[in-house]
């Protein structure tokens, strides 16, 4: 086996799958720190990619609060992303009416 196909081996092992993050926190959102669907589960990177997130721990959060997150290092409050998902959320109703 060449070394790049024992690394890629290796970095899947070590890298978390989504359904895996998932189960681990219960459907509990990181970011929010509710309840989650499966299908509203997304892969936060702890740190954004742009830093190189792409070796940095894993953990599930909502799509919507994955998308407030943004590029900032800086830590938010449960109560920023839920208050941000649930007005997204209401607008989304609204528009399916
Ligand atoms: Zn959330």
């Amino acid at each position: 086996m060449s070394w790049s196909k024992r690394k890629r081996k290796w970095l899947a092992k070590k890298v978390k799958t989504l359904d895996q993050l998932f189960k681990d926190q219960s459907g509990i959102c990181a970011l929010c720190q509710q309840p989650m669907m499966r299908e509203e589960a997304s892969i936060d990177h702890l740190i954004p990619q742009k830093f190189g997130g792409i070796h940095s721990p894993l953990q599930a959060a909502h799509m919507i609060c994955n998308s407030f997150r943004g590029h900032d290092l800086e830590p938010k409050p449960p109560e920023y992303f839920l208050e941000n998902r649930l007005r997204i959320e209401h607008r989304r109703n609204i528009g399916n009416n």
